[in-house]
């Protein structure tokens, strides 16, 4: 009976063994890494902001006042 299960532990641990190797995990991996974005100058207060998005320091898209910024500066003001 010992015999008989040792034999079913070794045949577990050989399917265990059927695994990658770890240079083919780190080939994998190797392209997982995070890229900077691409960031823009605001042409209206010159704040970095991601391209194609609203400048989430005065609210302008390309020149046009699209989100009013100033009830959140109240809003930090009142707390203040
Ligand atoms: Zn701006």
């Amino acid at each position: 009976m010992l015999g008989f299960f040792k034999s079913i532990c070794y045949i577990i641990a050989m399917v265990n063994h059927m695994r990658h190797t770890r240079a083919h995990t780190a080939n994998r991996r190797s392209h997982h890494a995070l890229k900077t974005p691409n960031l823009s100058v605001c042409s209206n207060c010159q704040a970095p902001h991601l391209r194609h998005r609203v400048c989430p320091n005065c609210g302008n898209y390309k020149g046009v006042n699209k989100i009013d910024m100033t009830p959140k500066v109240t809003k930090k003001t009142v707390k203040k």
